[in-house]
């Protein structure tokens, strides 16, 4: 190893102490093109047969190889799951993303989610062979209204950002129906990223609203951008510095007085869930992420669900389908033709989505529901709410906390702590990698500057908690000893890859593996 060199990054690379590229039983992983035998297959198959006459595909028949590598069998089967093993998940550790709810999904929701009778069922049955399945999405859908005090709910939004499209589609329906076109919508500084990025689809103006010093939205800016141009003010609460907006009664108020309706983002519900009413806060519409909240594995891109709690003034304009109890049994309602539309008083601003929603998430979360009760939903709210602030109590002396006070669900502090340090936010997260922890959110929420933002939820165990503490006070005393700058730039040092060009990877993605003799002869 050459003098002076990090013994963490004599084993990277060219300097890699195994001849293989392997590391323990880490394997050094090719693509399946890389892997190819020419003429290699899994399978045994007769040659095919001469066809009589010659070529029937008119001189189309293909001349070179199809192009597929040609592996056996156990070459396939460990190659898959060697790239499977490469994956982090909820299932092998402690996942701390702010803003994502990543608890443990029981396997109790999986196992009734394959039940035939629910995974077998498909969308063109006819509805009396699907009773069941038209039964569960009601009590689902009764169940959240129980638990918000909210008197609708539109089941088929496909995940909270939908959840949201489809909440502000019936604010604007609303607002049409009265005659009261309006252009603008409030939203705070603090809010998703997605709040904004609804009302502006959905043709509004975004104005934003400032925080105050305690991160909350200042109530005063909002009642004086509040007039008769603004349709909506979108909220998220708790909001995504992790706070209860303890205004929101008064916020609400304000906004119905001067005509604007009220959307509360609902995806950090997990803080609040059998705690607070959401109907008690005076909010018209709410997307609840059932796969954060209630439970089911995701990441990225799915699969979500959205539902979106409604008020009095929007229930009417609900998107298509919904389902009702008719003397004859459930029905599904598919078209505003359907004189159960009529019948219902509902005049849906349109559909969201193709058939019901996305109903093996819709199994996960009433499994989830039902086997926990509503004591266990509001022991789940405050553990998570506990656990976040067992870290912030933890790690407030050698992290910086970005507001004094408790917390809710998540624990946020800001890299003040790591001033003057030459360690920066992303290089902090990426040392927490070789401790074996998935990093927590960082650069989000905007308002703070190099935000770490830490959501332990209701599943972690004390004991996991404490490893966790442990690495990141190490590490916060490693950073400011003022000695590791070095240290923590190179990190991670002990994955199979290590800073990678994430904005390259993005922007200009390498989607087409290029066969080396091909190269050769470009
Ligand atoms: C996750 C999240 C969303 C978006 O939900 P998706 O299901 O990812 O579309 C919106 N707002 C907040 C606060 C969130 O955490």
């Amino acid at each position: 190893m050459p003098e002076g060199m990090n013994p963490m990054d004599a084993m990277q690379g060219a300097n890699s102490p195994t001849v293989t590229g392997n590391k323990g039983l880490q394997v050094e992983e090719p693509l399946i093109f890389e892997m190819d035998s020419p003429g290699k297959s899994a399978v045994d198959l007769p040659p095919a047969p001469e066809t009589a006459g010659g070529d029937r595909l008119g001189g189309l028949k293909r001349k070179g190889r199809v192009g597929l590598p040609g592996l056996s069998e156990p070459e396939v089967v460990r190659h898959y799951t060697r790239l499977s093993q490469k994956n982090y998940g909820i299932d092998t550790g402690f996942f701390p993303l702010g803003s994502c709810t990543m608890k443990h999904n029981p396997r109790l929701n999986e196992k009734l989610a394959r039940l035939s009778g629910f995974s077998d069922v498909h969308p063109f049955q006819p509805t009396k062979t699907v009773q069941g399945a038209l039964e569960l999405i009601d009590t689902l859908a009764d169940w959240l209204k129980r638990m918000t005090g909210m008197p609708a709910v539109a089941m088929s939004p496909a995940a909270g950002a939908h959840g949201e499209l489809a909440g502000m589609l019936a604010i604007r329906a609303a607002l049409e129906a009265r005659g009261d076109a309006r252009s603008i919508v409030l939203v705070p500084e603090s809010a998703h990223g997605t709040n904004p990025a609804t009302a502006a689809a959905v043709g509004y103006k975004v104005r934003s609203i400032p925080a105050n010093d305690a991160g909350r939205v200042d109530v005063d800016a909002l009642k004086d951008a509040l007039g008769p141009d603004v349709a909506a003010f979108m909220i998220t609460n708790p909001n995504t510095c992790g706070l209860f907006e303890r205004d929101m009664v008064e916020i609400s108020a304000a906004c119905h007085e001067a005509g604007a309706l009220v959307y509360m983002d609902g995806a950090n519900y997990n803080a609040i869930m059998g705690r607070v009413k959401i109907a008690d806060l005076g909010v018209d519409a709410m997307h609840i992420n059932l796969h954060k909240t209630f439970s089911t594995p995701h990441g990225g891109g799915g699969p979500g669900s959205g539902p979106t709690v409604l008020s009095d003034a929007l229930a009417p304009f609900a998107p298509l389908p919904f389902v009702v109890k008719q003397d004859s049994g459930w029905h599904l309602v598919e078209h505003e033709a359907d004189p159960a539309c009529k019948g219902a008083g509902k005049t849906p601003f349109g559909r969201m989505k193709g058939y019901h929603g996305q109903f093996g998430v819709f199994v996960r979360a009433l499994s989830y529901m039902m086997s926990m009760g509503g004591d266990g939903l509001r022991q789940a709210s405050d553990d998570a709410v506990l656990n976040a602030n067992y870290l912030m109590a933890k790690l407030s002396d050698v992290l910086t906390p970005s507001f004094e006070g408790p917390t809710m669900h998540e624990a946020l502090f800001d890299d003040r702590f790591l001033k003057d340090t030459g360690v920066s936010t992303l290089d902090f997260s990426k040392a927490l990698i070789d401790e074996g922890f998935h990093p927590m959110t960082m650069y989000f929420p905007l308002v703070v500057h190099g935000a770490l933002l830490m959501e332990p939820t209701e599943t972690e165990s004390r004991q996991t908690l404490d490893v966790f503490i442990t690495a990141v006070r190490a590490l916060a005393e490693k950073a400011r000893s003022g000695q590791a700058k070095e240290y923590f730039a190179a990190a991670p040092h002990l994955t199979p890859r290590r800073r990678l060009d994430e904005t390259r990877a993005a922007r200009k993605p390498v989607l087409r593996w290029t066969a080396p003799e091909a190269t050769a002869d470009a």
